[in-house]
């Protein structure tokens, strides 16, 4: 094993250019390269036979946990069904037809289909022209601005890696800025001005906003978008009255509110979406990771009533809707979103992340809040976040060279649990699978804490 483990890295370094490294040190052997080889549960093994428990599910996405044989056959009986058709001119597989009606019978109100992608990245660059198309048939061609948000992640495409609110994603590409707008991140703890409330950081968040729509011009600016608890950009949940602030604006303004659940549908938050969670009501909701747990990929914009209306108009007026991937609602993909959605219901998982979220939240704050270099743990449901700071009465953050947050999580890794270095900012995250149980959140709790002491 170690023999093939060696060689395996070998060629990595060799022939495989990865997503989000550091090409140069990867290519010179200066930056770890891991080979995965299995998963159990919440634990993976590498080729080494070295195991550990991730605490990421992946890329939050593992929700059901490593392993499940449920998916595996419904997989694999589907491959010998029928491996592929295309969803084209009104073609389904009963695999597809049934997701959706399982996606829409579990969403908000209101909604009304799913348009099936493969990636989150994708579902956001179809919400985009759709929302551009939505203002089109309306006859409001001037309307089609879109505001994201600073540390929001939507995605890595060229007009979604745009809406991703985080420089590292845009940094060297000359990714079209126009007609995309970020505003205020929704981020208490980094919040300029100290003496402000919760409920008043939000209602300046809104604040901010409308000025924006108003300095734009409200006929220019169609849609808003944001996760319900920002992910990728530090784990940070909403300031409390933010949701319920910022959506009065949008309602003012005729703005469209799209709800990127890429990383809370289907649990995360103790609550089906997000949406529900934070009194959401969004106009569209994109879908990913926890649709299939990543058994295979799939993702999907659910669509609500208001837009899906204005859509059957445009191909009354303009005809076909010009607008499709090949894979869209891949069969295969779609019977991994069917047998994950059942084994959630089976095991319970919604009301786990509640519950175990709240008690691994609990215990990480009582083994680590305390400690002089941590300013903050914060997270809901089972999303999790330390943000390390130099110094925590003045709220003195660590100068980016020190990497802190990647020297937490390497020291979390010896001692065999993942966490995530969040990509900016000292913050070590945590999102586990969803079927995580209290013992296993103990040895998460225990091994940071031993963690944070080594590196502090
Ligand atoms: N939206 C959110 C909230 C995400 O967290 C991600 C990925 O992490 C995406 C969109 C993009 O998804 P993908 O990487 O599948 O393109």
């Amino acid at each position: 094993m170690l023999n093939r483990s060696n060689e395996l890295a070998a060629w990595d370094r060799d022939h495989f250019f990865h997503p989000s490294t550091h090409m140069g040190m990867h290519a010179r052997g200066e930056a770890p390269n891991r080979v995965i080889a299995g998963g159990e549960g919440v634990y993976i093994t590498d080729a080494n036979g070295k195991t550990s428990l991730d605490a990421f599910a992946g890329l939050y996405c593992v929700n059901v946990g490593y392993g499940r044989q449920k998916i595996a056959d419904a997989i694999a009986e589907q491959a010998k069904e029928l491996a592929y058709y295309h969803a084209y001119v009104g073609h389904g597989t009963e695999a597809s037809i049934r997701l959706a009606k399982m996606i829409i019978d579990r969403a908000p109100e209101g909604m009304s289909r799913v348009y099936f992608g493969l990636s989150g990245s994708d579902a956001n660059e179809t919400n985009i022209k759709l929302i551009w198309y939505y203002n089109n048939v309306l006859g409001r061609p001037e309307k089609k601005k879109i505001i994201s948000r600073w540390r929001g992640y939507h995605g890595s495409g060229v007009m979604t890696g745009s809406l991703t609110g985080l420089e590292l994603f845009h940094n060297a590409f000359d990714l079209p800025r126009a007609p995309i707008l970020h505003t205020e991140a929704p981020y208490y703890f980094r919040r300029e001005d100290r003496s402000m409330s919760e409920e008043q950081f939000s209602q300046h968040c809104a604040d901010k906003l409308e000025e924006m729509i108003l300095a734009e011009g409200p006929d220019t600016v169609a849609a808003f978008i944001g996760e319900p608890i920002l992910g990728t950009g530090g784990i940070v949940p909403p300031p409390a009255g933010y949701w319920e602030k910022i959506q009065a604006v949008l309602k003012k303004y005729d703005v469209l509110l799209v709800a990127d659940e890429v990383v809370t549908g289907f649990g995360r938050l103790g609550t089906t979406f997000g949406s529900d969670h934070y009194g959401m009501k969004p106009d569209l909701i994109t879908i990913a990771k926890g649709l299939t747990s990543a058994y295979a990929p799939l993702s999907g914009v659910i669509v609500g009533d208001r837009v899906w209306k204005v859509l059957v108009d445009g191909s009354d007026k303009l005809g076909s809707l010009g607008h499709g991937w090949t894979y869209s609602a891949h069969p295969i993909c779609a019977a991994a979103g069917v047998a994950n959605l059942e084994l959630i219901d089976e095991l319970d998982l919604v009301t786990n992340a509640g519950e175990t979220g709240a008690y691994f939240r609990a215990a990480l704050a009582d083994a680590v809040g305390g400690h002089a270099n941590v300013g903050e743990v914060r997270g809901d449901g089972l999303m999790a976040a330390i943000e390390f700071v130099e110094d925590r009465d003045d709220r003195k953050f660590f100068d980016a060279s020190r990497k802190i947050g990647p020297q937490v999580a390497a020291a979390l890794l010896d001692r065999g649990v993942i966490g995530r270095a969040m990509p900016q900012g000292d913050i070590l995250g945590f999102a586990p699978p969803l079927c995580l149980t209290r013992e296993e959140a103990d040895i998460v709790v225990a091994k940071t804490a031993e963690a944070v002491k080594s590196v502090f």
